[in-house]
């Protein structure tokens, strides 16, 4: 009886023991398992969710990036438009300044400027003196056909008057024949009132003026050339009528430029010095009293300096 029971005992311990090796067991290696899978999934999920979120870093970066590109160009915008308007008062302030000095210095002087064409003359002494008599500076656009009054040239920038150009020899079918033709005919007189005076001439009046229409070369080509040489050409604006055909009276004369006086600021007044118009000699002392009677008017010689009074631009 005791050994069966012992038997039955020892096998029960066994048993148990069994049961318990086998429950370690499994409790080691399910748990870990279990435990790995489970740490497993979890790593797997926080990379997944750390890979979205440095994705959504990044994003959010590169969109940070773009504003900081697009805030610093706004900057450089809003710097240059702020430079532009700075520039553009500093400009006004300029203009402004030059309005209110133009205004200041804005007289109401009128401007005269006597030219004698075609000269010189058998009358140019005649006209020389009564300039100098009444202390007037006048302008002579002298042709180079004249070499017989040689001494003229010379008396003309001796007693401080301007000498412009008025062609070499005055033939329109020659001088307007051909540009060459010009040309050469602009170096021939330039040459001679070097030649003769010393002075580098630096005006120009074209025969029959830049609005001729008896040229055959275009005008304006001939005008280009002339201040391609350094040369400005002046016309008029008022006409003293010496030059008609039918002679006229001093009186007649005096009263066409005194009517352009009384028009422009400034008059540039065509006259002629040529052995055919003593007219033009009579009413000079006349004319220049008359002037000179006149308030606030000057009469002057024309220089490279004065404003230009053209017919034809060469633009
Ligand atoms: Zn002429």
């Amino acid at each position: 009886m005791s050994d069966t029971s012992n038997t039955e005992r020892r096998r029960r311990r066994v048993k148990r023991l069994k049961r318990m090796i086998v429950g370690t067991f499994v409790v080691m290696i399910t748990f870990p398992t279990a435990f790995s899978i489970y740490v497993g999934c979890k790593l797997h999920v926080t990379n997944n969710n750390l890979a979205e979120m440095t994705s959504q870093y990044e994003a959010q970066l590169g969109i940070t990036g773009e504003l900081q590109e697009k805030l610093s160009e706004e900057i450089k915008q809003r710097e240059i438009a702020e430079a532009e308007v700075a520039e553009a008062a500093v400009s006004i302030n300029i203009e402004q300044h030059e309005e209110i000095n133009s205004f200041v210095e804005q007289d109401n002087t009128k401007k005269v400027y006597l030219t004698f064409d075609d000269g010189p003359s058998i009358y140019t002494g005649q006209i020389l003196d009564i300039l100098d008599q009444y202390g007037v500076k006048a302008t002579f656009f002298v042709t180079g056909e004249h070499s017989d009054y040689e001494e003229m040239f010379k008396e003309i920038v001796n007693r401080g008057h301007s000498i412009g150009m008025h062609s070499n020899t005055h033939i329109y079918s020659e001088i307007y024949k051909s540009k060459e033709n010009f040309e050469k005919d602009f170096f021939a007189i330039r040459d001679y009132i070097m030649k003769t005076t010393g002075v580098n001439p630096v005006i120009y009046r074209f025969p029959g003026g830049s609005s001729n229409t008896v040229s055959a070369t275009d005008m304006e080509e001939l005008c280009r050339f002339v201040e391609e040489q350094g040369v400005t050409y002046f016309d008029w604006n008022v006409s003293s009528g010496d030059a008609t055909s039918q002679t006229l009276s001093a009186a007649r004369i005096v009263a066409n430029c005194m009517a352009g006086i009384n028009n422009y600021q400034e008059s540039v007044i065509l006259m002629h010095d040529t052995s055919a118009k003593y007219s033009t000699v009579a009413a000079l002392p006349v004319l220049i009293e008359q002037i000179q009677a006149m308030e606030d008017v000057e009469i002057l010689p024309i220089t490279e300096d004065t404003e230009a009074v053209q017919h034809k631009t060469s633009e």
